[in-house]
């Protein structure tokens, strides 16, 4: 008989984090948002490090070279994609490479379950730093097939892989010799999987589970594998609960295909500029993971062709995000990583409460509104 889980999935939305109290040397500017990208001896140093926890999808849409170089620039990690001919990604790798000044540009790389015996050593060769196994089930012999082989030709190349979204299947990458292991199946921005194939978990729920999986597995091994929250981050207050949650870095599509960097079109509509952002498993996409090198028809997909609004240079994007995220952890009372996910506390949210965690007044641009000006008022006179 099938097996029911008895806690409901849950996501993001559902949870706010409450305040923790806030030591005097806790500030912003103290906060480290250095993390862990790969496996290591716990307690011991862990070798690959980002200043900054957060990494680019693995996506047309998202991950170009020009977007591997700035995020990497400000401390981050780009995720070149792999749904390209093998010297193409290659090129990719060594442009970004190429770029480096007196300290070199680290960059990632996606590879599949297909033609890793091919494609790995191609990017080793070119200077990609660490590779990441991708797929929207990771849960699954081939991941096993494919990371037995990484580490038995390239022990010394860092490879992620995923998705998952449970203990069980964490574990069995971790101890397939996953480097980090990546979570979250059907909350994707442009994601229809749940749809489709009726797949995937709450992100949050995911999440926990996992993390609790990870600390578990350290426990028993002494090796500490890295959790990397991956779609449905919808605010930026998402990526602080996703830290809190046990992440040690994140992974966004939505987020990163709004900056110029991406390679996504700029659209100037009525509602305000955009700019294409489109899943990988889009027939546009072509995905060659699972529909073959020369690209065909899906036969369904599993994901949409969308526009997302328009929002700039990378960098600028990021310096608010990060401020916001170094507000929210000085709030908590932590001033790094590890600290926020050992005391963070989360309390779930009723839709009652979520409904009112908003302004709510009527804004000055919505003066088409009858009644604004009396509204406005109130407000003036609450603040
Ligand atoms: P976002 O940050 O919410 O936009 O989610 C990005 C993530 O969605 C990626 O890192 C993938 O894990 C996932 N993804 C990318 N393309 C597709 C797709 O076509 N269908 C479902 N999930 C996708």
């Amino acid at each position: 008989m099938a097996l029911v889980i008895p806690e409901v999935s849950r996501t993001f939305n559902e949870f706010l984090l409450l305040p923790n109290r806030t030591r005097t040397d806790c500030l912003p500017e103290s906060v480290d948002l250095s993390t862990a990208l790969l496996r290591h001896q716990a307690g011991q140093a862990p070798g690959l490090t980002l200043d900054l926890p957060f990494t680019s999808a693995i996506m047309q849409a998202v991950s170009s070279p020009e977007l591997a170089i700035a995020l990497a620039d400000c401390g981050g990690l780009g995720f070149l994609h792999h749904n390209q001919p093998i010297a193409d990604q290659a090129a990719q790798v060594r442009q970004v490479k190429g770029n480096g000044g007196a300290k070199p540009v680290a960059v990632g790389a996606g590879v599949n379950t297909h033609d890793y015996a091919d494609r790995i050593p191609a990017l080793v060769a070119a200077g990609a730093d660490v590779l990441c196994f991708d797929s929207s089930d990771g849960y699954s012999d081939w991941q096993l097939a494919a990371l037995t082989w990484a580490k038995q030709h390239y022990p010394e190349v860092g490879a992620g892989a995923g998705n998952v979204v449970d203990a069980e299947a964490f574990t069995f990458l971790a101890e397939a010799g996953a480097d980090f292991v990546k979570v979250g199946v059907g909350g994707g921005s442009i994601c229809i999987t749940r749809d489709q194939k009726g797949i995937g978990r709450g992100q949050a729920s995911a999440l926990l589970d996992v993390a609790a999986a990870r600390d578990a597995f350290c426990e028993r091994t002494g090796q500490y594998v890295p959790v990397c929250s991956d779609g449905g981050l919808m605010h930026d207050y998402h990526i602080a609960l996703a830290l809190a949650m046990g992440a040690d870095f994140v992974m966004m599509g939505r987020y990163f295909a709004r900056f110029d960097q991406a390679p996504g079109a700029r659209v100037v509509t009525a509602a305000g500029v955009v700019k294409e952002y489109w899943g990988e498993g889009t027939s546009r996409a072509r995905n060659w993971q699972r529909y073959g090198h020369g690209g065909c028809e899906l036969a369904f997909e599993e994901g949409v062709d969308g526009l997302v609004p328009y929002a700039g240079d990378l960098r600028d994007g990021l310096t608010l995000t990060i401020a916001k995220l170094r507000a929210t952890m000085v709030s908590c009372g932590s001033v790094s990583l590890a600290e926020f996910r050992g005391t963070a506390r989360l309390t779930l949210v009723s839709a009652q409460s979520f409904s009112e965690a908003h302004a709510s007044v009527l804004l000055p641009d919505s003066s088409a509104v009858a009644g604004t000006s009396a509204v406005l008022g109130v407000a003036a006179v609450r603040s």
